[in-house]
């Protein structure tokens, strides 16, 4: 079955939307978020590219837009290509403009489960890999992306991947998190993943006064799920080890 609408917009908050790919399993689904700003919009993350989520989104504002990638995965920079301008961490550069099945973490994730409908006819999805987006400017520690109206600081927090990027608003107390955090089984084991770093990571986010993450998958949450998060992964609880397990635990 071809899906007739790839994409579901949501008005969460304030100028904030959330863009889904209804059709990707929830397992899989990336949140792509949309900001709205005075002199641009920002759009975090792309999702896998398998649909026109330029053409999407011109029904929620017609300012020019940042395509920021909180890092280098299929599932977040898919439609990067889409957008003239594009940003993201130094580390993946490489990633980004020659991307692979195995470089952006395709691993078990992509297969027939994957998918509840087509995105169009003829969708083969040992085929799909998503396309070129080179970075046309880098974000890193302490760099500030300022929308006329709205701030927001880059904060690197590797660990899932070597250029995770999350993006703060302190004024607000929103954190745009990526995969750097988010409310399900954390992924550390992708090929350039590092236990350590992600380790750091989450302590250093243990210490940020959030009042709502915005995630790279999943709910969004608040400061004290945030710590439980952490805490829990501290701990030594669950993360994703063994894919092709954990997908299975997952389809009914
Ligand atoms: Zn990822």
């Amino acid at each position: 079955m071809v899906a007739d609408r790839w994409f579901r917009l949501q008005n969460i908050e304030d100028g904030i939307s959330l863009i889904t790919e209804i059709h990707v399993a929830r397992w899989l689904r990336c949140n792509i978020w949309h900001i709205r700003g005075r002199n641009h919009d920002l759009l975090i993350d792309s999702g896998m590219g398998l649909g026109s989520l330029k053409q999407e989104i011109v029904q929620l504002a017609e300012r020019p837009v940042k395509c920021i990638s909180t890092h280098c995965h299929f599932d977040h920079m898919g439609g990067a290509h889409e957008f003239e301008c594009r940003l993201g961490h130094r580390l993946e550069r490489s990633v980004y403009t020659e991307p692979t099945r195995y470089n952006t973490s395709m691993e078990s994730f992509v297969r027939a489960e994957t998918f509840e409908a087509l995105p169009y006819a003829g969708f083969r999805h040992e085929e799909y890999v998503v396309r070129p987006a080179p970075l046309t400017g880098y974000l890193d520690e302490g760099d500030v992306v300022d929308l006329g109206d709205r701030v927001f600081q880059v904060l690197h927090l590797p660990g899932h991947s070597p250029g995770s990027i999350a993006l703060w608003e302190n004024r607000s107390g929103i954190l745009f998190s990526g995969d750097a955090i988010y409310d399900g089984d954390l992924y550390d084991s992708a090929y350039h993943s590092d236990t350590g770093d992600y380790r750091d990571s989450l302590s250093r986010l243990r210490e940020l006064p959030v009042k709502r993450i915005h995630a790279g998958h999943y709910e969004s949450f608040d400061f004290a799920r945030m710590t439980e998060i952490i805490d829990q992964y501290l701990a030594g609880g669950d993360s994703i080890g063994d894919v092709d397990g954990w997908i299975r635990s997952h389809l009914d």
